[in-house]
């Protein structure tokens, strides 16, 4: 008798040789956080490939889900584990395709356990040519209806047709700490995506202007948070009020400066909370020559602010590729949704494409603003998933 149970192969933690071990039990940790709502007795990790075991089958739909957005994850496949004997893993095989309706098949058997008495290639054939003499179907290599897989790993044979693709990656906590500027557009979601994918915990900063602005913004960010925490639980957003700051910059500095003084305004907060939560480096969804704030000039100038690495993973993105990943990763729907953006309401028509940063940061000596950084902190809401 056999069970059935899922076979995780990770991506690239086979190439960080000396710390492995370290990012297996992570990686295993992080797998029994995703699967918490879900049945299962234990997970094992050994011969480079992670075990859940003792799970309900009919439920795999549910575990496919979960299962795509945990990083570091390279794919996942619904076995039935048996003993290793050829006998028992063609009946198995056979017993798998039985209630399916397919013209073609093919085998993918490996041999992590070289003990088996049988290779790879001798698998594929062998268990094949029973495969077919059962079912009359025809073999394609190349596009074939059913696939077939097969891995013998220490003396026990797994089998199965059903697979899932992940993103790859590192898994969550691998990483340091990062603070996203999440702005509740298109760009920013994505670009945390793509860090997260490295194994980065990300902390979410967001800003609004309300009550000059709606809130909307901010719903539309807390809806965010809940699709990217499908790739990092336990997710936490700071949502700052700027809209004092904003004042005071429009009263004291020339309108076209005011965006760049804005933006400037979000990374010296967001710098300030990286060093309360001992983060590393702070990532946005900038894009050069998207806006007039993104202006190489401008890159340097909101650089300029911050005293820890910005990362912009979109940087050299189009946008029809950062509107696909938004739709990829199911954050486009709550991006588009209409917002009153903190920057966008108060544009000037001819904002400043080459900000000076001399020039800026004498501006900023004579705001006088500490306090009301300090008050902007205080002021500060925490919304957790
Ligand atoms: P997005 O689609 O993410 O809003 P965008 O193309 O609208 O990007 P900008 O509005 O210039 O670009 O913002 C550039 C980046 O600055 C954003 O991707 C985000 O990381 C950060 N940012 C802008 N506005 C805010 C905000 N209100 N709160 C937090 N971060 C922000
Ligand atoms: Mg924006």
């Amino acid at each position: 008798m056999g069970q059935y149970c899922i076979l995780i192969h990770y991506h690239e933690l086979g190439l960080k040789k000396k710390n492995r071990t370290w990012f297996e039990k992570i990686f295993q940790k992080n797998i029994n956080t995703h699967l918490k709502s879900l049945p299962f007795q234990n997970i094992n990790t050994y011969a480079s490939r992670v075990f859940v075991f003792g799970i309900d089958y009919e439920k795999w739909n549910d575990y496919k889900k979960i299962l795509k957005n945990i990083m570091g994850l390279k794919n996942a496949i619904l076995m039935y584990k048996i003993d290793a004997d050829l006998i028992q893993i063609e009946n198995v095989a056979k017993m798998l395709i039985q209630d399916k309706t397919f013209d073609s098949f093919r085998i993918s058997a490996r041999r992590q356990d070289k003990q088996f008495e049988y290779t790879s290639k001798e698998m594929d054939r062998l268990i094949g040519a029973k495969v077919q003499e059962a079912c009359k179907k025809n073999v394609s290599l190349n596009q074939p209806d059913v696939n077939i897989m097969i891995e013998i790993v220490r003396g026990q044979a797994f089998i199965g047709t059903e697979k899932i693709t992940g993103y790859g990656g590192l898994p969550n906590n691998t990483g340091e700490t990062a603070i996203s500027l999440l702005s509740s557009g298109i760009d920013s979601p994505v670009a945390s995506f793509q860090i997260l994918k490295r194994g980065v915990n990300l902390v979410y900063a967001h800003f609004h202007s309300a009550p000059a602005t709606n809130k909307q913004s901010i719903n539309n960010c807390k809806s965010i948070i809940n699709r990217l925490s499908q790739f990092q639980p336990n997710t936490i957003l700071y949502i700052y009020p700027l809209l004092e700051i904003q004042k005071l910059i429009m009263d004291k500095a020339p309108d076209k400066l005011w965006v760049i003084m804005f933006r400037r305004a979000m990374i010296k907060l967001s710098c300030m909370l990286a060093e309360e939560l001992n983060a590393k480096a702070l990532i946005t969804g900038e894009n050069i020559g998207q806006v007039s704030s993104q202006t190489l000039s401008n890159i340097h100038t909101i650089s300029s602010m911050s005293n820890f690495p910005i990362i912009r993973p979109l940087a050299g993105h189009n946008k029809e590729e950062i509107i696909n990943l938004a739709k990829m990763i199911n954050t486009y729907e709550d991006s588009i949704a209409p917002h009153q953006d903190c920057c966008a309401f108060f544009t000037p028509i001819h904002p400043e494409l080459k900000g000076h940063v001399k020039k800026i940061e004498y501006i900023e000596s004579t705001l006088d603003a500490d306090g009301l950084y300090k008050e902007i902190i205080d002021k500060r809401e925490v919304y957790k998933t």
